[in-house]
């Protein structure tokens, strides 16, 4: 079965996660812790109720037949009976489903023959809000809309990036790492899905991602296949290749992407001048 077998499987989990999550978000009940996830993050219900979709399509697709391992940010690695993996964030950008806030997703992808970045073979990511799909396969290009993405690369005078969205957890170094960054752009985001900045970066509207401080690479392995597949550059937040980078949940790799090599190199000049 080649990877993209999975699209309609991953098509039917986003359809139903979308129906389901939204009329939730912001509620009381949303915000209700139900437990530690394997990802280590804590679990709240929305992200247990998606999780148990994911589950429910893939016992399906087990029964019709499919072999493969699953690893999921709640309940982490369940064999399935093969070695292909299928990696599965239910739902990114849990905190602002959790408080109401309109930007978050569905994060789906297959990795064939190892559990590197290098390996992903499919990655997929729904807009859970407003339905906006994008996937890519290797080697056979970027979709948005279930159309070939061609995007329009972000402007670049030489001297300032038009947008950059940053993520870290909480605290003061990681944003003390990006300040040079910060002094040269225009806007500074923070969105809150990961998945879904790594798709805007691969459509040229957020022009730079800057991740200073180590984050989960499990959630960003279908959107990375994403932004490669669009034409993008990705490395680590020293300008160090990831392609080698573990997909698994205790893995863990900082990042600086952008669909513009020119702005890249100009952001790791900008962080390197500030480290020498
Ligand atoms: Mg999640």
């Amino acid at each position: 079965m080649t990877s993209q077998a999975w699209l309609p499987i991953f098509r039917a989990i986003a359809a139903e996660i979308r129906a389901t999550i939204p009329p939730l978000a912001g509620t009381p009940a949303a915000r209700e812790e139900v437990g530690l996830g394997a990802g280590g993050d804590r679990t709240i219900y929305l992200d247990r109720l998606a999780e148990d979709i994911v589950v429910r399509h893939l016992e399906l697709a087990y029964r019709s037949g499919l072999r493969f391992r699953l690893i999921s940010e709640e309940l982490g690695e369940r064999d399935f009976g093969g070695d292909t993996l299928v990696l599965a964030d239910p739902l990114d950008g849990s905190f602002n489903a959790k408080m109401g806030l309109p930007y978050f997703s569905v994060v789906l992808a297959v990795t064939q023959g190892g559990d590197r970045f290098s390996d992903v073979r499919l990655g997929y990511v729904q807009n859970l809000v407003t339905g906006d799909e994008y996937h890519a396969v290797a080697g056979a290009g970027a979709f948005h809309q279930d159309e070939p993405l061609h995007p329009v690369p972000p402007a670049f005078d030489g001297k300032s990036i038009p947008l950059v969205q940053f993520d870290a957890p909480s605290g003061v170094e990681p944003r003390e790492r990006a300040a040079p960054i910060f002094a040269r752009a225009e806007k500074v985001r923070q969105l809150g899905s990961a998945a879904l900045n790594l798709c805007h970066t691969a459509a040229g509207g957020i022009a730079l991602q800057v991740t200073p401080g180590p984050v989960r690479s499990f959630d960003l392995a279908g959107p990375l296949l994403i932004l490669r597949e669009a034409g993008g550059i990705a490395t680590d937040f020293g300008g160090g290749p990831i392609d080698s980078v573990s997909v698994r949940l205790d893995a863990r790799t900082t990042l600086l992407a952008s669909l513009s090599r020119q702005i890249h190199a100009y952001a790791l000049e900008l962080v390197r001048v500030r480290v020498s």
